[in-house]
């Protein structure tokens, strides 16, 4: 039996899966802490991908999902926020020698809306738009059944729109990017400055705040969480539009743990990009839903770029 091994290398964990062609079924799966012990995350991903390797048959190839901007084209990762050693690290080439397999990169929200639309939410589009709300902003464009990759490999970040030139400082250091006002920590952020402002908020007493209690808070009634979700909503709705004006999607798919607030982001959102779309045609027949693969959409993406590259799709299992 030919198998395909997909890594995903997440904030603090690496988790790989071999999975059978002819299912989408992992037949194992592996979880480790990025720096697990004293071994380096070069070494850990090593073990992780060992443990997953098939007894029997044999791998056609390696996909890996990378947080930060990767070359996929050489598989170099560029920088990846969580590990500050993987600094222009030609990944697939060391992957491939380690195993005699091929090996591929890509940037892990690219991977998720390949994932999203071959296997979850977007199946049967062809023009996709996927946006991942979380700890940052992540994107991934399909279009015309291909992953929009760019000239560098570095298309579709999504999150490092600006749409608001004065705004706060975005995680890359950049002033004013969606992401530095409608990801989870600059919704929290914003509910800080507030309250130490002295807007008075039934959080004032957390003293850990996160974006999920930020989002309880609104449901019971509080103004400033909800007023930080709706200025959250309405940064996404502007960006939003102004994607729906560069690649018109026919769905927009949105991932993430900030994405399971549900009305509460997505209501303001919605009601901003009917104002900022320049013509309603692109709202014809626009879904806009919530992904469904969870957090598998990156070992999914990864499993799908491997078949691409082999050009495996006709022996593609359904979903
Ligand atoms: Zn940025």
């Amino acid at each position: 039996m030919n198998h395909i091994i997909a890594v995903d290398i997440g904030g603090t964990h690496l988790r790989a899966a071999a999975y059978p062609l002819s299912s989408l079924e992992p037949l194992q799966h592996y979880r480790i802490k990025t720096y697990q012990g004293k071994r380096t995350p070069q070494q850990n991903l090593l073990q992780a991908i060992r443990s997953v390797w098939p007894p029997q048959g044999s791998v056609l190839g390696i996909g890996v999902a990378v947080p930060g901007p990767v070359d996929p084209y050489q598989g170099w990762v560029l920088s990846t926020p969580n590990i500050p050693e993987w600094r222009n690290l030609p990944l697939a080439q060391w992957l491939s020698e380690q195993f005699q397999c091929p090996a591929w990169i890509e940037n892990d929200a690219n991977l998720a809306a390949l994932g999203e639309w071959r296997y979850g939410a977007a199946q049967g589009h062809h023009d996709v738009l996927y946006l991942t709300i979380s700890t940052g902003i992540g994107g991934g464009v399909i279009i015309a059944d291909r992953l929009l990759r760019g000239a560098h490999g570095m298309a579709a970040e999504l999150g490092h729109v600006t749409v608001w030139p004065e705004g706060p400082l975005c995680s890359c250091g950049l002033p004013g990017h969606l992401e530095a006002i409608a990801s989870g920590p600059a919704i929290v952020r914003y509910v800080r400055e507030q309250m130490s402002g002295g807007v008075s908020s039934s959080l004032a007493k957390a003293p850990l705040l996160s974006a999920d209690q930020v989002a309880q808070a609104a449901r019971q009634g509080d103004v400033l969480a909800s007023q930080a979700f709706q200025r959250a909503g309405k940064y996404l709705g502007i960006a939003l539009a102004s994607f729906l004006h560069i690649f018109d999607p026919s769905i927009v798919v949105l991932g993430g743990g900030v994405s399971q607030s549900g009305d509460l982001l997505f209501q303001p959102m919605k009601e901003q990009l009917r104002q900022s779309v320049f013509h309603p045609r692109y709202l014809e027949r626009l879904q806009i839903v919530t992904a469904s693969l969870g957090d598998s959409a990156g070992l999914m993406g990864a499993r799908a770029l491997v078949e691409d590259q082999l050009h495996l799709q006709k022996n593609r299992p359904d979903p």
